[in-house]
């Protein structure tokens, strides 16, 4: 990417692959087998209650914990052969708590990657770094450190953060978790517009009403298998499984 070039209107989303995917710690094995295919430019949801292997699913795609077997593939290719700077250029994660460098600007959290990972010059880094913050709405707040800034907008800053490696897939792990109800949406909305645009995402979400409008498919994970996966409609209006029956009816 030029430094110069005006940030992409539309994405040029990966294909992903989950291929009998197992996942452990230790001797614990927290995700079993799991087989998932994610088509460029489209979203899924992974739902499921608290420890059914879903940040771990998140951390085996940009082996954050390396797989205990099985494969990834990021546009047919398997991501255990890249190096690992190279896989998390390609795919940007979001957590919970936002995870930005307290003493750093909202200019510089952005530009930090693209100047030191990417080895761009500094002056390129930072140009990158304000578009993506002008495209996440925080252009009038690049010199504020993140304890200066709304959990929403630290969360913005995270998101432009990962935009600014120019990412062919996004990995969101309740990244609205964290934040007061009354920044929820906006987070969600920024979220949905990288969806509307083409990027690839995997979100791991508590947000239901989320995962009916913007996924185009539902996963529902427990005790770290995926018990059902289907189209929003069906997942929510017709759940086949007592399990994800009872899931939603405790949180809808
Ligand atoms: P979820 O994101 O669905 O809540 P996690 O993927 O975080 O679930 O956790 C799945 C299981 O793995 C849980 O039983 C959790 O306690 C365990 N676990 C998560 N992280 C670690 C870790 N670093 N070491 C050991 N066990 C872990
Ligand atoms: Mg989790």
């Amino acid at each position: 990417m030029q430094a110069t070039q005006p940030v992409e209107d539309t994405f040029t989303g990966a294909s992903l692959e989950l291929k009998d995917l197992s996942m452990a710690y230790g001797d614990f094995k927290v995700v079993r087998h799991m087989s998932l295919a994610v088509a460029p430019g489209t979203t899924t949801c992974i739902i499921g209650p608290s420890g059914s292997g879903k940040s771990t699913v998140l951390r085996g795609i940009n082996r954050l914990h390396e797989p205990a077997s099985g494969d990834v593939l990021l546009d047919g290719k398997s991501v255990l052969t890249l190096k690992p700077d190279l896989l998390r250029m390609r795919i940007g994660m979001v957590f919970q708590h936002f995870n930005l460098f307290p003493d750093h600007t909202a200019l510089d959290n952005v530009a930090l990657a693209p100047w030191k990972v990417k080895g761009l010059s500094k002056h390129d880094a930072r140009s990158i770094a304000r578009e993506c913050l002008a495209e996440v709405g925080l252009a009038e707040r690049s010199e504020h450190r993140p304890h200066d800034l709304s959990g929403g907008q630290q969360q913005r800053v995270a998101i432009a953060r990962a935009l600014a490696m120019n990412p062919a897939v996004m990995l969101f792990d309740e990244a609205t978790s964290a934040l007061d109800p009354e920044l929820v949406n906006g987070v969600l909305n920024l979220m949905a517009d990288l969806c509307r645009r083409g990027m690839t995402m995997v979100v791991v979400t508590h947000e239901m009403g989320f995962a009916r409008r913007v996924a185009d498919q539902v996963v529902f994970m427990d005790e770290g298998e995926v018990v059902e996966a289907g189209p929003p409609a069906q997942m929510f209006d017709a759940p086949q499984s007592p399990r994800l029956q009872r899931f939603l009816s405790e949180v809808l």
